[in-house]
Formats: structure tokens, sequence, C-alpha cells
């Protein structure tokens, strides 16, 4: 017999995980161990962990493949779960959406009865007050209110009139061709979180000579626009003086439309600090002790071979020509179409 289609088992998880969001099941416990399942047929299906009186699993579950309304309950009473027993005490339709502190967002079922009493209603607060002292957090953790997280993947450098440096970050989707934002790292203390956060000096980026932050599609994009060493995350929020454009009438009162995003911080506890052996991570170099010049493709190949051999460095150069002849697929030439790869 041929091995089911994971998708099958995929399709049908994404239907309970939906009709669930909707609160489309009435869930309610039987005996331990099986409950009773109302759908949007109306029609109760007895269903446990591993068995369901509907159509689908008469047809699938010889398969090994469980229904939606298995898939259901195993989300709702997962395995083993301590609580699941006083879960089944009462229907689950209400959910809450929070954050563990590491950073995850979680979908939480809150046990709510319809119609809703006030005392179902204030037994649901309960339940998330309880989630909330238990610490489980309502905003992305670290973040401020008003402040977002997003993560750019490459950088530009150009200069003010007075010769501030100005960076501008990249995001990775290939569709959005502007920078996301820009910064002026008008103190030294910029300049070195700029370098700590991005693992790369600030001067080994080459000067973009324009008034504005140069897009990904433009003609020299691969030259000026450098590919960080790993994504960060940068921390933003909407910039005051835009919201205030804004709110006294925007572009209609032909005011200068000032710049939408702020960078507020940079992440760095989502940002590893590369792995290096005895050198600053800011620097390129060879085990030969040469150093990477400024060319973007160096760095982008130098990049990839570190990334693909546990942190080791590149022997010399010509090591690394060597391992970009066979490899050139691994590295992310900026904004090049990757070469044709031809079968050996
Ligand atoms: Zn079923």
């Amino acid at each position: 017999m041929a091995s089911p289609d994971p998708q099958m088992q995929t399709e049908r998880m994404e239907r309970a995980i939906a009709a669930l969001a909707a609160g489309e099941y009435k869930v309610t416990a039987l005996e331990p161990g099986a409950w009773s399942v109302i759908n949007g047929d109306k029609v109760p299906y007895r269903v446990t962990h591993q068995a369901c009186e509907c159509k689908d699993f008469e047809n699938i579950g010889k398969l090994g493949i469980r229904c939606k309304h298995i898939c259901a309950i195993h989300i709702l009473f997962p395995k083993g779960a301590k609580q699941a027993m006083e879960q089944t005490l009462s229907p689950i339709t209400g959910w809450t959406r929070l954050y563990h502190p590491a950073g995850v967002q979680v979908t939480i079922p809150i046990p709510l009865e319809k119609p809703i009493s006030p005392e179902t209603a204030q037994s649901a607060l309960t339940s998330v007050s309880s989630l909330l002292d238990a610490g489980w957090l309502v905003e992305a953790p670290g973040l401020e209110e008003g402040e977002q997280k997003q993560e750019v993947v490459s950088v530009s450098r150009r200069e003010s009139k007075d010769s501030t440096p100005i960076v501008a970050f990249y995001l990775a989707h290939p569709k959005t061709l502007k920078k996301f934002l820009h910064a002026y790292l008008n103190t030294q203390e910029d300049v070195l979180a700029f370098e700590a956060a991005t693992g790369l000096r600030l001067n080994a980026i080459p000067l973009w000579p324009g008034e504005r932050d140069i897009d990904k599609d433009h003609r020299e994009a691969g030259k000026y626009i450098v590919p960080l060493p790993h994504p960060i995350h940068i921390v933003w929020a909407i910039n005051p003086k835009w919201q205030q454009w804004s709110a006294e009438g925007g572009k209609a009162t032909g005011a200068i439309e000032p710049h939408k995003r702020i960078l507020v911080r940079y992440d760095v506890a989502q940002a590893p600090a590369p792995k290096s052996s005895g050198t600053s991570p800011l620097v390129r170099q060879y085990a030969d002790g040469a150093l990477v010049n400024g060319d973007t493709n160096e760095q982008a190949a130098y990049d990839a071979f570190v990334k693909n051999s546990s942190g080791a460095k590149p022997e010399s150069k010509e090591t690394l020509k060597t391992w970009v002849a066979a490899n050139r697929h691994l590295v992310n030439f900026n904004n090049q179409p990757k070469p044709q790869t031809t079968a050996a």
C-alpha cells in the first residue's frame, strides 16, 4: 500500500486550527479521553485521541491519518496534559493571543460558554489574568508601546552635507526596493552600536555619493548595498514628526513629508555574536592574515564560506575562489541573478 501523502494530514490540521479559531466547534467532555465535537453540520461525533465517527475518518483512518476533529482534540487536550480533565469540564470557544517570554506568539484557548453569562465572562477574565500572572505577555517581549521589530538583511552608507554618516537598512523581500529606514550615526557611540549589531565596520561599506538612499534596483546597488553577515532585528517606531505632519493634513498641506520610521535601537538579544577565533568579529580576515577588501561580492563569498563551514574561515583568497567556483549557489551575491548552474 502506498504511504499516505503528508499533505493530507497537514490540510486537516489546518482546517482544525481554522475551525477552532473561528469558534466553530462545540466541544464537550463525555468521559475521560472522549469528547463530543459538534461542528457546522450539527452532528455530534464522539472523538478520542485516536478515533472519530465522521465519514472522513472512516476513509483516511486506515491510512494512519487523523481527521480534523481528532486534530482539534489533540490541539485542545494535548495527550498527557495534567489539566486535560479540568479543561474538559467546560466547552472551549474563546481564544487569546499572548507572547511567551521567549518571544513566540501563541494562541491559547479560554474556557467560555455560550451564551455568555456574567459568570462565564468573569471566569474568562480570571483565566486570562491567570495566564498573565504566570508570565505570558501581551506585547512582544522587550518592546515598549508603539515599538515594532523588523528583520533587515543589508545596509548602505552615505553622508549628510556636514559629513554625518547615514546608514540605510533593507528588507530581504525582493519586492521592497527602497530602504526600510535610515539612521544618522551622530556620535561615536552610534557608530559602535551599529558595528556591534551588524558585524560590519562602517568604513568598510562603500560610500554611496547620492543625496538619497540608493534603491535595490539601482544599477550600482550590487556595489553599494552590502549584505549583513547575518540578518539582524531593529526596533523602530513611527516618527512623531510624521504623525504630526499626518495629523495636520499630510500631503494636502504641501508640507514636506517627514520620514515615517525611526530607528529606536538594535535588538542585540536577537543577534548572536558571530563566532570568531581570536580576531575581532568586525574584521573579515583570511587564515593567512590577508584582509577581505571592500568588494561586496568577495564579502558575500567570505560570509557564505564561514556560514557553511561552521564558522571556520577560508585559508586564503585563493581557497575562497576555488570554493566559490564549486559553491556559487550558496553565495548571496548582492542583487545579482543567480548564475545558471550546469550539471558536472
Ligand atoms: Zn472526524
